[in-house]
């Protein structure tokens, strides 16, 4: 279940799905899912919709997200991180972030697009507690 011995390789299609969804739904925030193999290795991002329809905050619709754990378990795969976008701040995590990671086990990832080129950053997020993990971008699946 837990991506914590992941070793921060992302596949860059993925990073480029969550931009193209982050500049699709611009000013508002995008949010989404990405699963796993389950044993740590991200595989596939699942956008999803912000439910807030909001520029400064997100939140994914509990239905929706039932639905989509679901499908991903009959699959044989597994929730490994949430992801969203900070329309025109830094991609870091905000203290509503923070406050709201329910989720200790998955990587937090951001995207930002203050920037020409969005960046994309990963943290942990344990009990207020903000780590972040240096995120490499790779051609192909992240092994
Ligand atoms: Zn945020």
């Amino acid at each position: 279940m837990s991506p914590s011995g992941w070793n921060g390789l992302f596949p860059k299609a993925l990073y480029e799905e969550i931009v193209a969804h982050a500049r699709s739904v611009f000013p508002e925030e995008c949010c989404g899912l990405v699963a796993g193999d389950g044993k740590g290795i991200p595989l596939r991002t699942i956008p999803m919709e912000n439910a807030l329809h909001s520029p400064v905050r997100y939140q994914m619709e509990p239905k929706e997200q039932f639905q989509v754990l679901k499908r991903l378990r009959s699959e044989g795969l597994e929730m490994w991180g949430i992801y969203h976008s900070h329309p025109v701040t830094e991609p870091v995590p905000s203290d509503t972030d923070i406050r709201l990671a329910y989720y200790p086990e998955l990587v937090y990832l951001l995207t930002s697009l203050k920037d020409a080129v969005p960046p994309l950053r990963s943290f942990l997020i344990r009990d207020g507690h903000v780590k972040e993990i240096p995120l490499t971008l790779t051609d192909g699946i992240a092994k």
